[in-house]
């Protein structure tokens, strides 16, 4: 499977905004956004205005990488969310929200997904008292995900969870941070779904429409 993993402030000024890839340096001044607001490269700072199909495609770039998935597992996600019931961009997000990885990260048991993916395949998580080493697995509303009891001394675990008691947590999920344990109470709806910068999900759907 590819995953991008080469710099990723270098996507952020791409697309001209942060999409906090890196946890507490996106809010500091090292922020290369904050330095450098022009795309990466010999020319960034001569590019011009994108077209229609660009900033379709931007688009889903900003969706697609912060959810650290290649082209063909997005647009699987996306098929699959056509073949459902409801609003097709609406339904896409659900389903990478419902991503054991982003449920793991938003719980506040990682300071980032790709950190998530992480502790997920070293096997540190059970959903619903069954232990899960896949980052993809999909969990629905009424699950509960927790740290195995043997790996709760993890210092990377406490040290997020402590972050998040501060943070908060979205409010379709609810946590017993005693007993490192979250339960999804709900899908989250499209004004649930809290992504740190701005997303037209129906752009996404026009590009694959095309
Ligand atoms: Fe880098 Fe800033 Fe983007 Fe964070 S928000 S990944 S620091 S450019």
């Amino acid at each position: 499977m590819s995953r991008y993993i080469g710099a990723v402030c270098r996507l952020c000024r791409r697309a001209g905004e942060k999409l906090y890839f890196k946890g507490d340096r996106c809010y500091t001044e090292k922020c290369a956004i904050e330095r450098r607001k022009y795309p990466p490269g010999q020319h960034g700072q001569g590019r011009g205005k994108l077209s229609d199909y660009g900033v379709q495609l931007m688009q889903k770039q900003k969706v697609r990488k912060p959810y650290g998935l290649a082209e063909r597992q997005f647009r699987k996600y996306f098929h699959e969310a056509e073949r459902r019931k409801g609003v097709t961009g609406e339904v896409l997000l659900q389903l990478l929200e419902c991503r054991l990885d982003n449920i793991v990260s938003r719980m506040g048991f990682s300071g980032s997904k790709r950190q998530a993916r992480q502790l997920i395949t070293h096997g540190h998580f059970l959903v619903n008292g069954r232990p899960v080493n896949i980052p993809s697995y999909i969990v629905k509303a009424g699950d509960v995900v927790e740290v195995k009891e043997s790996d709760r001394e993890i210092n990377a675990i406490k040290e997020s969870l402590e972050k998040v008691v501060h943070r908060g947590l979205p409010s379709w999920l609810d946590m017993d941070f005693a007993n490192f344990k979250g339960k999804v109470l709900q899908i989250p709806s499209r004004e649930e779904i809290q992504i740190p910068f701005e997303v037209q999900e129906q752009l996404i759907v026009e590009l694959y429409s095309r």
